[in-house]
């Protein structure tokens, strides 16, 4: 690694870190820390921005509410769009944060398994790292809040209401 004899180049100069979280979002960043503790694995977080902007601009997924964007030598950006923000449920809020600190903060990717358990057979999301767990009830979430904690985490596989 020669970056520090070209340290003038962009691309090997460092950054300064920063933890920057808009106050919208510091109930579910607290309790995403929280979870991490309380399941026995704690984060120290020192480089990370959470906040309102246009998520077209950080390339997210069409009709994605947010994102979490990643350059390297730049502080992780979670993304979220305010509208969206302003009209999701307090569930459907959790999910969001978790779920963009899950890629920002854990360096997970999705998980689209699935479990059996959900009301009329229907499988539920394994992870809060799914794709899509907006496509499920979001009080899925806090239903098995625990179990979806401890997955996130690495202490655990999710809800398993069925048996497996
Ligand atoms: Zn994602």
């Amino acid at each position: 690694m020669l970056c520090p004899l070209f340290w003038f180049l962009a691309a090997c100069a460092p950054h300064s870190k920063t933890v920057q979280v808009d106050p919208a979002f510091k109930t579910q960043y607290a309790a995403f820390l929280a979870d991490g503790a309380a399941v026995g694995a704690p984060q120290s977080v020192d480089d990370l921005i959470i906040k309102f902007d246009d998520v077209n601009k950080y390339g997210c997924a069409e009709g994605r509410v947010g994102c979490c964007f990643t350059q390297s030598h730049e502080t992780p950006v979670v993304v979220i769009d305010k509208a969206a923000w302003q009209g999701a449920s307090s569930a459907y809020r959790s999910i969001i944060i978790y779920h963009e600190l899950g890629h920002c903060v854990l360096n997970r990717q999705h998980d689209n398994a699935t479990h059996a358990g959900g009301a009329f057979g229907i499988p539920i999301p394994a992870s809060v790292m799914q794709a899509n767990f907006s496509g499920y009830l979001p009080d899925l979430f806090t239903d098995f809040h625990e179990d979806y904690a401890k997955e996130l985490f690495g202490k655990g596989i999710g809800p398993t209401p069925f048996g497996n």
